[in-house]
């Protein structure tokens, strides 16, 4: 069924704490973990607890958890005292999506370029 668990799933498990993570914020619909491979100062991941592949699957079910996530960033930002970051949706192994669980990057604590690499 749309949005179950999969058991192949490294976001799934880490959703049911199977797989440790470094937790800085959780809501009902959301965690938010630190990346274990920071490409910035700061660099938090934060989930649905529902398993969608990628971003724009989860926003065309589950509307409202997308835009939690968003809401979520902004708290992070403020948390991690961020006062510029950026909210990264990679989607599609071309564009560097390597875990299949959908997920928002959000990177601060460094000057960012724009436009990215
Ligand atoms: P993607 O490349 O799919 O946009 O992002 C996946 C992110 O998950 C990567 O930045 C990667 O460093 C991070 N990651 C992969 N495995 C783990 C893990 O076991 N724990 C944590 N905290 N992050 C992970
Ligand atoms: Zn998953």
């Amino acid at each position: 069924m749309a949005g179950e668990p999969q058991a192949d799933c490294l976001f799934c498990k880490i959703v049911a704490g199977d797989v440790p993570a470094t937790v800085v914020r959780e809501t009902d619909t959301t965690v938010a973990f630190r990346d274990i491979n920071p490409q910035a100062p700061s660099h938090v991941l934060i989930i649905p607890k529902v398993h969608y592949p990628d971003a724009a699957s989860l926003a065309a079910a589950e509307p409202v958890i997308a835009a939690d996530i968003l809401r979520e960033a902004g708290e992070v930002a403020l948390e991690e005292k961020a006062e510029s970051y950026r909210v990264v949706f990679n989607t599609g192994s071309g564009a560097g999506q390597t875990v299949f669980h959908a997920h928002a990057h959000v990177l601060g604590g460094r000057g960012l370029q724009w436009p990215p690499g």
